[in-house]
């Protein structure tokens, strides 16, 4: 069985080719091949409405797609669902799903809400409430999906995992000290945002979950285009972030097929520290990978966001806010502060709230947007890592009921 999710729209189309028929007065072998070709080019778009807009999964359900060739998709085509094994909100107003693969293995996707409930209007809360499931015309009408490019907006972030487990082995993170177990194919990650969507209006989505999203660009590449598509789940390429931790010749590989947003791992001031937290380093040094970001085509008004995990008297001094000022010039950027959320799997300390607030300023009198995650309990990002370390194989069948994006906990300053 082919699995529909794993292809792109015109991957789709070419499978459709020998299914389209044509007038039988027509013999020109040209025009007929032009004909076929377009007939099949027009389902592949209505079967991504139906199933990337509409959340439909059935083939009998797609009612202006003919007979013959909807008998035909149920015999070589399926569309795929993730088996949700844990779903639940957190403490810090996030919502962790675990999903169970078809080969037992486990992975997790987090929605984050920024919103402000008058932004969402009571309409959307109450149906939320209801468990209800959205259309995309639905969550048009109720201004989610509004680019109001403030930060005072709704939104509700999918954070998505790329890998299970990750190969990168940085020491701070929890992901990266248990290693990979392997890459996600692509309906895989397609299916997280498509599994969320049914549930939940989402309007970005970071690949800041589990894995290293770069490791399996082939696939990543696969799925943002599935994303950006106008037919498929129509992604702005602004809402979709792919966060890296520096593999350098696959940030060119991943721009010379989509155009999503970038974020990069930096968190460290000069070679020696990063080289110590991230290994990568040792291979693309800061230098070779901030001249990768030079060459990122932006366009517009669009930044790179810049990732920093402030890590106690080690990278939180005033000396590396300065250096990070100072290596960052001329690169459209904004910079993410992330407090290290502290684990059983490293030993580094989560700075003061008074050290973090200097860095800050530091960036922020040099010009720079620079933002601080914060978060009441555990961090979300971490957490991904922990949620499946905690129940290790799927267990437990309960399901989010309440969806409240208005308990939103988790949220961003800004100066
Ligand atoms: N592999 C990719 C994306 C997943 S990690 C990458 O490294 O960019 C997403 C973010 O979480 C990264 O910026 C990483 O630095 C951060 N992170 C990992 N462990 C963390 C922890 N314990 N506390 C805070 N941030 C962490
Ligand atoms: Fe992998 Fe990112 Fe964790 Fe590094 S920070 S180990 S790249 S998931």
């Amino acid at each position: 069985m082919i699995i529909f999710q794993s292809l792109t729209k015109a991957e789709f189309a070419e499978l459709l080719i020998p299914l389209s028929t044509v007038r039988r007065s027509e013999t020109d072998p040209e025009v007929i091949e032009v004909k076929k070709r377009k007939q099949a080019k027009l389902r592949a778009q209505q079967i991504f409405h139906w199933v990337y807009q509409r959340y439909i999964t059935e083939w009998d359900q797609m009612s202006d797609i003919a007979k013959e060739v909807r008998a035909w998709l149920k015999e070589n085509v399926q569309i795929f669902r993730l088996t949700e094994s844990y779903g639940q909100q957190s403490e810090d107003g996030t919502f962790k799903f675990l999903w169970k693969l078809n080969d037992q293995k486990t992975i997790e996707s987090v929605i984050i809400p920024a919103a402000l409930r008058e932004k969402i209007g009571e309409e959307v809360i109450d149906a939320l409430d209801d468990g209800k499931r959205f259309s995309g015309v639905e969550t048009e009408k109720a201004g989610l999906n509004k680019d109001l490019d403030g930060d005072s907006w709704a939104r509700l972030t999918a954070c998505i995992s790329s890998q299970v487990g990750c190969a990168m082995a940085c020491k701070f993170c929890l992901t990266g000290v248990q290693g990979l177990d392997r890459s996600l194919e692509t309906h895989e990650v397609v299916c997280q945002v498509l599994e969320l969507r049914m549930r939940a209006p989402i309007t970005n989505i970071v690949f800041m979950g589990m894995g290293e999203p770069l490791h399996n660009v082939k696939n990543i590449i696969k799925a943002c285009q599935i994303m950006l598509d106008e037919d498929g789940m129509n992604f702005s390429k602004r809402k979709v972030t792919v966060s890296t931790s520096g593999l350098v010749p696959a940030i060119e590989e991943l721009y010379e097929h989509t155009d999503v947003s970038l974020a990069i791992s930096l968190n460290s001031s000069t070679n020696e520290q990063r080289s110590q937290i991230m290994p990568v380093n040792k291979k693309w040094p800061i230098e070779t990978l901030l001249a990768a970001c030079r060459k990122v085509p932006l366009g517009g008004h669009r930044r790179i966001t810049f990732e920093y995990v402030l890590l106690k008297d080690f990278n939180d001094s005033p000396e590396d806010a300065h250096r990070v000022a100072k290596m960052l010039q001329g690169i459209p950027s904004k910079v993410n502060l992330i407090p290290f959320n502290e684990h059983s799997g490293a030993d580094f300390k989560r700075p003061t709230d008074d050290a973090v607030l200097k860095f800050q300023k530091i960036l922020i009198n040099k010009g720079y947007t620079a933002t601080v995650r914060i978060s009441r309990g555990r961090d979300i990002l971490a957490a991904c890592g922990q949620l499946r370390s905690l129940f290790g194989t799927a267990r437990g069948t309960e399901k989010h009921r309440d969806f409240k994006p208005q308990d939103a906990a988790v949220s961003e300053t800004q100066a």
